[in-house]
């Protein structure tokens, strides 16, 4: 017991993700590392997984993260010298609609810039990389031919040995049964004894959810039943293999929902079926205390379907026997991604736990939790496995309905103006009903549903019509006439689920402007701040309303508000109080040209000659608001943060008075198109930690007259290098698509930026991209390309000013 009694860091669970972070800790030089299992390593989801190493994602972060762990895959048995199967065989990912194509379009190109050739095949081709595919009903294929598989036993014990050679320890049959935190440390029970520990990390795969308890955690996740099924030997297969000297590659037949792979000479397959089957999640059905090594009993009846279209489309799998059933325990997020990252609200403690693909994502995985943990940062964004993008609010029903819809679309495509169905309407604004009424049609914020559009009669309103990569769809006319009363009468927007933090004390004002970039809004007056971290890269933006001397409102995204509160807790000087009132407010966007007269005419005593950047407390409706002057969408217009028991009547009275003036309400999808025109950032995609503040083009929120602030050193030294690239205004003759994220931009050839947002802005009428840019191009006027979707369009670049209203002179009216 002595030699593991202390470590710097314990991880807790030994599957491919728990050793793999050991791994890369030791490798960072963190090696008084001490892994506790409580069976044998890999005894979790581990040992049965298929061992499948895609690097295909829809999702910049994953895919990078995907794209390392083959990286390190390929040169890890060598390295520590504990050979292991890994057979890059490539995949052939088949499409069998032209939405489908754009997916892999899309993909292609993100994957260029990441460096791997991935391949859009057509249909005739096909055959020539998979020669037993029937295509007649395709529309064409990807090929990635770095995809392939790994023994994930080996996987892992490859890892192990390469921890234990730098000095990290595993202790087997050691179950972590409770743990204390004495302020300073943890204490850790387990059955031969005592750890302590200055860092944990909950690494306990499907069993997370009951690790995380013994830190007070309560980790959103559930369990599903995934199966695959192992034919033996097809004699066909088996001398084309021969002959030609290789395996198949993977076949994923996405829009069918299953992967067949070439198991020896014989199949595996694979299915995400739907209706599918969530396991441990209802009281007839408790979690054992100890699953190791077990699997669910067979269930084939659900995977028919599948079985049957897998064999029309290789008829040859219609000639072999099928030999086993493997059918274990999968755990899923309610969106599906991992969590990877510091556990929320508690000291010293990180989880790297309920992966779905935590195989061909283990490797990736260790490296960003060894940044998180030795660094305070990782290298890549990484917010979409940050567990604080899941806030709190997520109970029980809404993981488990969540994880069975993401597991039944497990390959779905995920279109810019769809909303998934499952687990909504769990938090609804004060006003729900009223905007429902006038025809809101919704989407999540954070579980906050917020009007997406107002449909207006006749529009079509199905889920259906929402499936498209395509700028129009039922949405366009109407968001096109909000945003024409925004720009020519007035609009209001309902916005709950703002996260808003107090902060008071004395000195808070002093502390503050030390930890932003800018400088800090006298009293009465609010401003945009941005908090960089000791490298300058963008940690997050807030609203800040200045009150009195020592008193200030933070105001934020609704999906930060985990990571924004932690992150000013984790700097917060002694003595100064911060509290967060986040559920107690709500918050609309009344905005247009007429926006001042509404208030006028819904009887408000405000000030109302009051500049841009100015708040007041006022009346509306007899109910206290609170009014800060200020548009997101660019237009004269204030924010009315109200109580929630206060803002129906704060609504009714505004819009009555608002309606014969012209007053429409409006959504997120037009706000996202006002936002656009105006070059206003949004956290998270065109704000995030890939980019410096001088690289996203917010010098001008940068006061380099104050002594010091976080991030000014770093900041200090790139201005005097220079960045190399910058924000940029593009402006774009795309055809029907606007482009998503990480579209690249091109240049003679060559890729020369990329895209954080992009989307037709309706009152300059054009369609628009934000991104990053060399700087040597970054000119007004500079012609360039950007590809959308695989084709490429001609874009200009624009002046870095805002593309409506550049002066800003309708803000201040
Ligand atoms: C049928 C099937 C096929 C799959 N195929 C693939 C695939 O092809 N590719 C892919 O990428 N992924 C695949 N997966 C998913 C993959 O198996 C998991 O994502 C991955 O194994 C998760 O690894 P992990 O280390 O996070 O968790 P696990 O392997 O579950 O490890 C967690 C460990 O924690 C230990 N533990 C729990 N509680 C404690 C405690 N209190 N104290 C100490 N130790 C504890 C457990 O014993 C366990 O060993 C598949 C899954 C299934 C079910």
């Amino acid at each position: 017991m002595a030699e593991f009694a202390s470590a710097w860091v314990v991880i807790i669970g030994g599957g491919a993700v728990g050793v793999s972070s050991l791994y890369h800790l030791a490798k960072a030089g963190w090696t008084d590392c001490l892994l506790l299992e409580k069976n044998e390593l890999t005894a979790g989801s581990t040992w049965h997984a298929a061992g499948n190493v895609p690097t295909f994602s829809s999702s910049w972060s994953i895919m990078n993260m995907q794209r390392y762990s083959a990286g390190l895959y390929r040169g890890l048995g060598e390295a520590v010298n504990y050979p292991m199967n890994y057979h890059v065989t490539g995949s052939v990912r088949l499409g069998h609609s032209d939405e489908r194509l754009l997916e892999f379009k899309r993909v292609a190109g993100m994957g260029r810039y990441q460096g791997m050739d991935l391949e859009v095949l057509p249909p005739s081709e096909i055959r020539s990389r998979y020669p037993f595919v029937e295509t007649h009903d395709l529309t064409g294929a990807l090929y990635d031919p770095y995809d392939g598989d790994i023994d994930p036993a080996q996987l892992t014990q490859a890892l192990a040995t390469g921890a234990r050679q730098m000095g990290a320890r595993i202790e087997r049959f050691c179950p972590v049964t409770a743990a204390r935190w004495t302020g300073a440390e943890w204490i850790l029970s387990t059955p031969k004894g005592e750890v302590r520990a200055e860092y944990v990390v909950n690494a306990g795969g499907y069993y997370a959810a009951e690790v995380g308890a013994l830190f007070g955690r309560r980790v959103p996740m559930m369990v599903m039943s995934h199966q695959y099924m192992l034919f033996d030997t097809i004699p066909e297969l088996e001398s084309w293999s021969k002959s030609e000297g290789k395996k198949l590659p993977l076949l994923r037949d996405v829009d069918s929902s299953y992967y067949l792979r070439q198991e020896k000479m014989g199949f595996n397959l694979g299915p995400y079926e739907n209706p599918c089957r969530a396991h441990w999640a209802t009281p007839d059905d408790p979690m054992p205390e100890d699953f190791s090594f077990q699997l669910f009993p067979d269930d084939l009846d659900r995977l028919e379907w599948y079985i049957n279209d897998a064999m029309a489309r290789v008829p040859l799998l219609a000639e072999a026997n099928l030999t086993r059933v493997i059918n274990g325990p999968i755990p899923y997020t309610p969106d599906g991604n991992p969590l990877i990252g510091p556990m929320p609200g508690v000291p010293n403690a990180f989880e790297a736990c309920v992966f779905t693909f935590g195989i061909c994502q283990a490797g990736g995985a260790g490296k960003v939790l060894a940044e998180w943990m030795t660094e305070g940062a990782t290298e890549w964004d990484m917010w979409s496995c940050d567990p604080r993008r899941f806030t709190g609010w997520e109970d029980h029903d809404y993981c488990v309905k969540k994880g069975l819809e993401v597991y039944g679309h497990e390959y779905a495509m995920h279109f810019p103006h769809h909303a998934w169905p499952e687990g909504r309407m769990k938090r609804l604004s004060a006003v729900h009903d009223r905007t429902a009424a006038l025809g809101a049609q919704f989407g999540p914020y954070n579980g906050y549903e917020r009007a997406l559009w107002y449909a207006r009669p006749g529009d079509d309103t199905s889920e259906e019509a929402q499936r498209t990569w395509r700028r129009e769809g039922p949405w366009f006319g109407a968001v096109k006439a909000e945003c024409a009363a925004v720009r020519d009468a007035c609009g209001m927007l309902d916005l709950p689920g703002f996260s808003r933090f107090r902060l008071t004390g004395a000195g808070a004002a002093e502390w503050l402007s030390a930890q932003i970039t800018g400088k800090l809004p006298s009293v009465g007056r609010l401003g945009l701040a941005y908090f960089a971290d000791d490298k300058g890269r963008i940690v997050t933006e807030m609203s800040v309303a200045r009150i009195a001397e020592d008193k200030i409102l933070l105001i934020t995204a609704a999906t930060a508000q985990l990571h924004d509160r932690g992150w000013l807790e984790r700097h917060l000087a002694p003595g100064l109080s911060l509290t967060d009132e986040s559920a107690d407010w709500s918050c609309q966007i009344l905005t247009g040209p007429k926006a001042r007269e509404v208030l006028l005419a819904a009887g408000t005593e405000a000030d109302l000659t009051k500049g841009w950047l100015t708040h007041q407390s006022a009346r509306i409706g007899g109910r206290e608001v609170r009014l800060m002057r200020v548009s997101f969408a660019g237009e004269l217009g204030w924010e009315l943060h109200s109580r929630l028991t206060d803002t129906p009547a704060v609504w009714d009275a505004v819009m009555a008075a608002g309606t014969p003036l012209g007053l429409k309400p409006f959504g997120m999808f037009a706000l996202n198109s006002l936002r656009v025109e105006k070059g206003y950032r949004t956290w998270k995609g065109d704000l995030s930690t890939d980019y410096t503040v001088l690289q996203g083009g917010l010098d001008r929120f940068v006061d380099w007259t104050r002594p010091a602030f976080r991030g000014k050193a770093a900041l200090e030294a790139e201005k005097q290098r220079g960045v190399t690239k910058r924000f940029a205004t593009l402006v774009i003759e795309a055809a029907e698509h606007d482009p998503p994220y990480m579209s690249t931009i091109w240049h003679d050839g060559q890729v020369v930026g990329e895209l954080t947002s992009g989307y037709w802005g309706h009152r300059v009428d054009a369609c628009i991209g934000l991104g990053m840019l060399k700087v040597e191009l970054n000119q007004p006027g500079q012609r360039v390309e950007v590809e959308i979707f695989g084709q490429r369009y001609p874009a200009k670049v624009m002046a870095d000013e805002p593309l409506w209203d550049a002066k800003n002179e309708r803000i201040r009216m």
